[in-house]
């Protein structure tokens, strides 16, 4: 079935209707030859897919995607014509590309992107942006800007030009609104022309706290609990994308006074907080992973973050360190709580140190919220999808002395589950259902992150 997202929208053409009617009527043209001219039409859910009346062809699509691609229009008109002019100009014409570049940060950062992806299939160049962690397609352009685009934006983050057969990766920053932005370039050759990913790394995300990160309010209070300890091991799961660094940098907040050292090994650092030492892994260089975890003890840290246990090696460090007086807090990759003991075990972790050092185990994701501008029933602030931003929903695991005894004994999984089963533990689902009887989210979105 061919949606909007397959075809160029020539914005030029479409600014000769009246956009107000063409919202009322759910009605979007998009091409016109001798014999027809062509429409998207929101026509409801019984008629088939294309519809020819009177030599006007109408494909079937839903109100949200018209009204989407029909919204910004200032904005889509003057990136549709850029992009058409530099792709036209004899000589690459830097005042084109440049506006267009411009124009499309500023349009991403406003519409709350975190990720904007240009990439190249066979007669497109297509634009797509990550907004509350889907990607939605923005718009269609010529296939030829591609190469144009991606030129520019190697210059920009001052890449290699030539280069276009080898993966490059790199950096820029921007002014827009006062505030500075800071962004990462990835640049990927692929069989049809160069994919380009540049994330935005929102600053705004260091002014995050637990507080107002929107945890429910028992997950806030044992949160709060893990903030008074001064030794031992933390340690937070979940998928790419689910919130734990944010999660992990807020609590490192709270625990920032200037009376504590703190040391944060990442790769990379994507937001700098004050008055915390953030070392970013190089591998380029030699300053790897490895290599800062063996120093790390010796500059005498009270607090140390490690971006991710992804080995034996680096779960062994940061056990030594929890058990030798420090607060040693880690993300994980495993789907919960209890996944995440079973991934300690598998990583040959010494089990007594386990028992002794680790003290919270927390899992999360992230759940998309009904939009409050019109409460589901789609609107430009939501990109008529009904939903903006998004929440965490949260399982803690405090590890008593129960678990730590059942850790020890390298219990059974499903031993350690019947037990928490037993003692009425919340898990994920629980404090999703929280959300859901809020109103904050709904079930559906619940029981597509979770799934019983
Ligand atoms: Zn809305």
């Amino acid at each position: 079935m061919q949606t909007i997202s397959d075809f160029i929208i020539d914005y030029e053409f479409l600014s000769k209707y009246d956009l107000k009617s063409l919202q009322q009527n759910l009605l979007l043209p998009f091409a016109n030859d001798t014999i027809y001219t062509k429409y998207f039409k929101c026509l409801g859910s019984n008629t088939s897919n294309i519809v020819e009346k009177n030599l006007i062809q109408y494909i079937d699509v839903s109100s949200s995607d018209i009204n989407f691609f029909l919204s910004d229009f200032k904005h889509r008109y003057d990136l549709f014509s850029l992009s058409k002019r530099a792709v036209n100009s004899e000589n690459i014409n830097h005042t084109f590309i440049e506006d267009f570049f411009s124009l499309l940060i500023k349009n991403s950062i406003k519409k709350r992107a975190s990720d904007i992806h240009i990439e190249s299939s066979e007669f497109l160049t297509t634009i797509r942006l990550r907004i509350d962690g889907i990607l939605k397609v923005f718009f269609n352009l010529d296939k030829k800007f591609n190469t144009i685009i991606s030129s520019y934006i190697k210059m920009y983050s001052n890449l290699d030009i030539a280069q276009r057969r080898l993966a490059q990766d790199g950096r820029f920053n921007f002014n827009f609104d006062d505030e500075k932005y800071d962004f990462r370039v990835s640049i990927i050759p692929t069989i049809l022309g160069e994919s380009i990913v540049i994330r935005i790394l929102d600053n705004k995300s260091v002014e995050k706290n637990i507080s107002n990160l929107n945890f429910s309010k028992n997950i806030l209070s044992t949160l709060k609990e893990t903030i008074k300890l001064t030794q031992g091991l933390i340690l937070i799961s979940g998928p790419t994308g689910s919130g734990k660094t944010t999660t992990l940098y807020a609590i490192l907040k709270e625990l920032n006074n200037n009376t504590k050292k703190i040391i944060t090994i990442e790769d990379p650092v994507e937001y700098k907080i004050k008055n915390i030492q953030q070392i970013n892994i190089n591998d380029k260089i030699g300053l790897s992973f490895e290599n800062i975890l063996k120093n790390i003890l010796r500059q005498d840290p009270d607090i140390i973050l490690i971006g991710e246990i992804r080995d034996t090696f680096s779960l062994k460090i940061a056990l030594q360190a929890s058990l030798t007086g420090h607060l040693v807090l880690a993300s994980i990759h495993s789907n919960d709580c209890v996944e995440t003991i079973s991934r300690l075990f598998d990583l040959d972790a010494d089990l007594f140190l386990i028992a002794n050092t680790l003290k919270y185990v927390i899992s999360q994701r992230l759940i998309l919220n009904i939009c409050q501008y019109c409460k589901n029933k789609k609107c430009e602030k939501c990109n008529f999808t009904g939903f903006i931003n998004r929440s965490p929903i949260v399982e803690v695991l405090k590890i008593n002395k129960n678990i730590s005894s059942m850790i020890y004994e390298k219990q059974d999984l499903e031993k350690i589950r019947e037990f928490l089963q037993k003692n009425k533990h919340k898990t994920m689902f629980d404090d999703g259902m929280i959300k859901v009887n809020e109103q904050i989210s709904t079930l559906e979105e619940l029981q597509k992150i979770i799934h019983l």
